[in-house]
């Protein structure tokens, strides 16, 4: 039974086998979500720019349709309110301040 190496806790781990190639770390939820972590910081660092215009996008499909925004309660989002929404939920979402490098 072939084993690995976890990345982060260096525990050794047997690999679920039909993903074994891909799979780099062990299966404790700390290692997997630190895993994903470095995944996005690196995908973001190859494109910046690609959430703010996904944010934009979605503003627009919201405007797009009216009916969206009486549903709620509300009152009339325009792009404005809508990414002030947005930008509210996702700055609550953040459980720890962005560090900084020094
Ligand atoms: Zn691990």
């Amino acid at each position: 039974m072939p084993k690995k190496r976890c990345l982060f806790c260096r525990e050794w781990f047997e690999p679920y086998l039909p993903m074994a190639k891909l799979q780099r770390v062990c299966r404790t939820s700390k290692c997997r979500r630190r895993f994903k972590r470095m995944l996005e910081r690196a995908r973001h660092r190859r494109h910046p720019q690609r959430r703010k215009e996904r944010r934009a996008r979605r503003v627009v499909r919201f405007n797009s349709r009216p009916s969206w925004s009486t549903a709620s309660s509300c009152t009339a989002p325009t792009g404005e309110t809508m990414s002030m929404l947005t930008l509210q939920r996702t700055q609550r979402n953040r459980a720890t301040p962005k560090r900084r490098r020094a």
